[in-house]
């Protein structure tokens, strides 16, 4: 790339699972990287792979202090995103939030950054309005365990376009919905990564409630190419990006038990406190915008992903 079209690029919670790979995107678009964590749930482990590359830069620090670089663009992901790890820390994974989101939009002020910020489908709560649009303005519990990871990321889009609108920065809001792939660690927690590990090792698979309630799992490549195009759009509403294919949690059970071969059984727990009923995005927006939509479907990401599970369950 020309020296003029390189981007020096912030990535925030670059250590984590979908951090790595946009690392590895930006870095294949050619730009420069500078990603900074604390490694409260990323590991230096999933940027082996990049730590040669004289493009790439590793910062330990944790964003809800203030952070003094110069970058011309900035993806604010660190925050821990799966429930049994948010909920450890509470006050951290709201400070993390709230303090992180302020830190990096007086960054993105003072440098002139764009910026994009990590939203998630959690801004939705238990939803009434299904499939979730953009304009639906959601269903959480402020003072329920998952509290401190749903408000802080709905304060996170409102100081955003506080920012946007006071100061004039470009910032992008991105709604995540329910990602998966290599590199989720094996005790992550979410469902995928629980499945899968009790799958490869004969034990049952924990279903919470009676796995009626519905999620809709996007490929972390086709997750990573949308965020990666809404940075550079002149967009600052928030967008949904996840894959609209819907499947209750008992299904998806039966689905990871068909494609590992395994015999494990299905043991059903309790359903944590205000487990979301239904999930699934509409994409219109981001078809629209971004010209966007997922491409791989999820047999055949539930394939790749339990290739790279197998190899992490023997290496121990
Ligand atoms: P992850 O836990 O693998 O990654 C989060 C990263 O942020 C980790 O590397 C962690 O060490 C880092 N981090 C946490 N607190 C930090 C702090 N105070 N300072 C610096 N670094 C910190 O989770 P992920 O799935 O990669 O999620 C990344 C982002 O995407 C999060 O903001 C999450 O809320 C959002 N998101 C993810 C999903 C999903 O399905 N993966 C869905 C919705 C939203
Ligand atoms: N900030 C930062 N890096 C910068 C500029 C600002 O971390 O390059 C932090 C700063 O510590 C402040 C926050 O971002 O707490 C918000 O900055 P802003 O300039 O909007 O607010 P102010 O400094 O006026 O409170
Ligand atoms: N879940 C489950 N068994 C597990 C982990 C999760 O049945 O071992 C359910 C959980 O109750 C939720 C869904 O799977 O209904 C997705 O959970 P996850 O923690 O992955 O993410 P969420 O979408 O709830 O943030």
């Amino acid at each position: 790339m020309k020296p003029s079209l390189r981007q020096r690029v912030l990535v925030t919670g670059g250590a984590g699972f979908l951090g790595s790979h946009l690392c590895e995107r930006l870095l294949d678009a050619g730009h420069d990287v500078l990603c900074v964590d604390n490694f409260y749930t990323g590991s230096k482990d999933n940027l082996l792979h990049v730590l040669a590359n004289p493009h790439f830069e590793l910062l330990r620090h944790d964003v809800t202090f203030p952070l003094y670089v110069e970058v011309d663009e900035i993806f604010n992901l660190a925050c821990p995103a799966s429930p049994i790890h948010y909920q450890f820390d509470p006050v951290q994974t709201t400070k993390t939030s709230v303090h992180g989101a302020i830190n990096m939009l007086g960054l993105a002020k003072r440098v002139k950054a764009r910026i994009l910020q990590a939203s998630t489908s959690e801004v939705y709560g238990d939803p009434e309005v299904h499939p979730q649009r953009e304009d639906y303005w959601g269903h959480v519990n402020p003072i329920g365990l998952r509290g401190c990871y749903d408000e802080a990321k709905r304060f996170s889009e409102a100081i955003v376009m506080a920012y946007h609108r006071a100061h004039g920065v470009n910032t992008h809001i991105v709604r995540i919905f329910n990602t998966y792939g290599q590199r989720m660690r094996l005790n992550d927690g979410r469902v995928l990564p629980n499945f899968i590990y009790q799958a490869l090792t004969d034990q049952p698979l924990t279903v919470y409630g009676n796995g009626s309630q519905t999620r809709s799992f996007c490929y972390v490549s086709d997750l990573v190419e949308g965020i990666f195009r809404l940075l550079f759009t002149e967009f600052h509403e928030p967008v949904n990006l996840g894959n609209p294919s819907e499947v209750s949690i008992l299904e998806f059970a039966r689905e990871i038990l068909a494609l590992s071969g395994s015999n494990s059984t299905l043991v059903f727990k309790p359903l944590p406190q205000d487990d979301p009923k239904v999930r699934q995005p509409d994409i219109t927006r981001a078809r629209q915008l971004l010209g966007w939509e997922p491409k791989v479907d999820r047999h055949d990401g539930l394939r790749r992903t339990l290739e790279y599970f197998k190899q992490q369950v023997q290496n121990g």
